[in-house]
């Protein structure tokens, strides 16, 4: 069987591509991430997983819990036909049409693809970040989202880790909700535009350890973050640090490594579009995280998957049930 779109993520770009193909009658097959592989691939549902709270995206006028968001969004694409597979694609084949998607145990072809498979905060590495559920710190006080999770820091004291504008950017933001804030950063440059660097010296909250890095966060025993242990990287020292949460902001990290060499791709690894949604291969398109580096929220993702979404569905209106066209000359 050669379905008419495959949607690869289910992120608020991969649901929003599925209503809209769904209600358009395209009968379109996800394959939404499965259980992923940890904080480094998430799965089905994607950041908003890892979020608590969501206040910013319209419709919700006392705010959302981030998982309950997603399982809206997925039982709305579903109302309308949409086939999930519950599943993460290991390899996919773009160089002819139909397109080949692999999952662990299956083959999928497909005359068009939507690839919504969003990007992941970059982490440190230590046994820490892992989610709470797996003996970690992860969403129990280490977050790698200060307009998700800042509000719960009330009044407290809380560290960021990195010196690039994400980090100033959330160090800044956090000031509205903690007593203090102390930046770490590996270095003892920062790596952010001048004028952040400016408004985050100038804020009397925020402060900056330099040449350090975290070695341990404690205390997975207690399920809350009480300090750190920094190293300083010049001279070897250790000291302690007493802070209830720690905000890693040292970039994001597109998802598109299954992608290497058959989609164009920039510098940075985010997927190259043109008409907001196309990708350079004839029948592919990318909506969300994947291929925005500026802006990066769910409702910009929605409204990509939109676009994504009619964009096909206008596609495969123009091929109608013959044959796979060539690639025309205007894509
Ligand atoms: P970035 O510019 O790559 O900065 C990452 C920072 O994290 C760097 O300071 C880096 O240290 C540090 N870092 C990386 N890996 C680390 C590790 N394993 N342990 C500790 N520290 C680590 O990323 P970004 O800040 O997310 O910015 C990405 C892009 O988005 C940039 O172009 C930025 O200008 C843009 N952006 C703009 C705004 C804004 O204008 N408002 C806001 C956010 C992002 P080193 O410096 O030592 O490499």
């Amino acid at each position: 069987m050669i379905h008419k779109l495959i949607i690869i993520g289910s992120g608020p770009a991969g649901y929003t591509a599925a209503l809209y193909a769904a209600r358009a009658n395209v009968k379109p097959l996800m394959i939404d991430g499965g259980t992923g592989f940890g904080q480094e691939l998430l799965g089905a549902g994607g950041q908003l997983m890892i979020t608590t709270e969501v206040e910013n995206y319209p419709g919700f006028e006392h705010g959302i819990q981030g998982p309950e968001l997603m399982q809206v969004m997925r039982k709305q694409a579903m109302k309308f036909g949409t086939e999930i597979v519950e599943e993460m694609v290991t390899k996919v084949d773009f160089s002819q049409r139909p397109f080949t998607l692999w999952t662990e145990d299956k083959m999928h072809l497909a005359r068009t693809v939507i690839i919504a498979t969003g990007a992941s905060a970059k982490w440190i590495g230590l046994p820490e970040e892992r989610p709470v559920w797996e003996g970690g710190l992860g969403g129990a006080g280490i977050s790698a989202c200060a307009t998700c999770d800042g509000f719960f820091f009330r009044g407290k004291e809380i560290a960021v880790v990195g010196g690039g504008d994400t980090a100033m950017e959330e160090a800044i933001y956090l000031t509205n909700h903690a007593s203090k804030v102390t930046v770490i950063h590996r270095r003892d440059t920062l790596r952010a535009s001048k004028i952040m660097q400016e408004r985050a010296f100038k804020n009397p909250k925020i402060e900056f350890i330099w040449d350090s890095a975290i070695e341990h966060v404690h205390d997975p025993a207690l399920k809350r973050v009480t300090g750190v242990t920094l190293r300083n990287l010049r001279t070897d020292q250790q000291r302690e640090l007493a802070v209830e949460g720690v905000f890693v902001a040292i970039g994001h990290k597109p998802n598109t490594s299954l992608f290497a060499g058959q989609i164009e791709l920039d510098a940075a690894g985010y997927i190259k579009t043109t008409h907001d949604v196309r990708t350079n291969v004839y029948g592919v398109f990318a909506a969300g995280d994947v291929q925005d580096i500026e802006y990066r929220q769910a409702i910009t993702a929605a409204g990509s998957g939109c676009m994504a979404a009619i964009q096909t569905e206008r596609l495969l209106e123009a091929e109608g049930d013959t044959d796979i066209l060539e690639t025309p000359t205007n894509w």
